[in-house]
Parts: structure tokens; C-alpha cells; sequence
């Protein structure tokens, strides 16, 4: 089991809490990967799986992001990396985009990758 996983943590309402928000970065739609697991469906109503591994660009990411965002699937909607969260070790001014860091439960991801 991957420890970059994007599933297996519910965060609704995790902007909300935080008061920040992802603007234009989809970091995460590339650089974790996604699997299934019991109550996080990876597929789409047609049934269309969008299951992939770390550092492969999702199918679906397009120039302006998410290209199915209204009907994307749990897995997605219930992602939220931790400086989404308002996690303590992440700033303000620690967006992903700018520190080239996704922290996943705790466990901090380096990018040196343009996006
Ligand atoms: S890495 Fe974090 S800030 Fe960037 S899109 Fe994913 S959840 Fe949002
Ligand atoms: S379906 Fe959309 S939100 Fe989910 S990983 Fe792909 S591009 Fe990102």
C-alpha cells in the first residue's frame, strides 16, 4: 500500500476550516497516485476508472485542471494535501506550488518538477 496514496482521508469542508485554497494548483492530480479502496470509489459513473500510479498525469488533467471536476469521483473530491488542511507544519506562504511540497498525513513530498 503507498504511503502517497490520495485517498484514504476524508477532508470536506477542508477549505473551509482552513481558509485556504488550491487556486490553480493540481499537483496532486500528478505526483500521488490514485487507488480504490472500500468507500473511496477511483471511478467515474461510466465506470471509467481513473486508478493510476505516482508521477503519471491523470487522464483527465487538462490545461484549466480537472476535466471532469462536476462528476469526479470520491477519491478525488475527499483529497485535501496538508496544507489544504491548515496543518501547523505548513504556512500560508507553503502552497504546493510555491514550496514544491505535497504533505500527505504527515509525510512531506519534494518536487523539483515545473508544472
Ligand atoms: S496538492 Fe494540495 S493545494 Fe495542490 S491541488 Fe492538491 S490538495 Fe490542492
Ligand atoms: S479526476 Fe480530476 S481531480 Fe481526480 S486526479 Fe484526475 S484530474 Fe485530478
Amino acid at each position: 500500500m503507498s504511503e502517497t496514496r490520495l485517498n484514504r482521508r476524508t477532508t470536506k469542508g477542508a477549505s473551509a476550516r482552513s481558509g485556504r485554497s488550491c487556486g490553480s494548483c493540481t499537483l496532486c492530480c500528478t505526483h500521488l497516485d490514485i487507488e480504490s479502496e472500500p468507500g473511496y470509489s477511483t471511478l467515474l459513473s461510466d465506470g471509467t476508472d481513473i486508478a493510476k500510479p505516482k508521477g503519471q498525469k491523470c487522464r483527465f488533467l487538462g490545461s484549466g485542471g480537472c476535466t471532469v471536476y462536476e462528476v469526479r469521483p470520491l477519491v478525488c473530491r475527499e483529497f485535501a494535501c496538508d496544507w489544504l488542511l491548515g496543518d501547523k507544519n505548513f504556512k500560508e506562504s507553503d502552497h504546493p506550488l510555491k514550496s514544491r511540497i505535497i504533505g500527505v498525513r504527515g509525510v512531506n513530498w519534494h518536487f523539483d518538477v515545473k508544472v
